[in-house]
């Protein structure tokens, strides 16, 4: 193993994980210090961000057909469907 691979240890699993060289420099180059955490704990980590993105049950303003939308129920975002949607840019286009 070559000594310019680093072993650090995952804050969150608590594995140790290797920063190749490779990988060492390129935080280095964009002054980014190296991960604290594991390939696979980032991973996760991604995962759950990207599954925050929560959607929300919503019903269209204007047809009432439920649907699913990242805005609340009470947020002031007129929703529509995808129908309604169409809709309503096909019939801005003939104004
Ligand atoms: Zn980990
Ligand atoms: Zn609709």
């Amino acid at each position: 193993m070559s000594e310019k691979n680093q072993k650090l240890e995952c804050e969150k699993c608590k594995k140790e994980f290797l920063v190749i060289e490779q990988e060492s420099n390129f935080y280095k180059r964009k002054g980014l210090p190296l991960p604290s955490i594991c390939s696979e704990c980032r991973r996760e980590r991604r995962n759950n961000l990207r599954n925050k993105k929560q959607l929300f049950e919503r019903t269209c303003d204007k047809c009432g057909t439920n649907l699913k939308s990242t805005y609340k129920k009470n947020s002031k975002f007129t929703v529509y469907c995808e129908k309604c949607y169409f809709d309503y840019m096909g019939g801005s286009e003939t104004l």
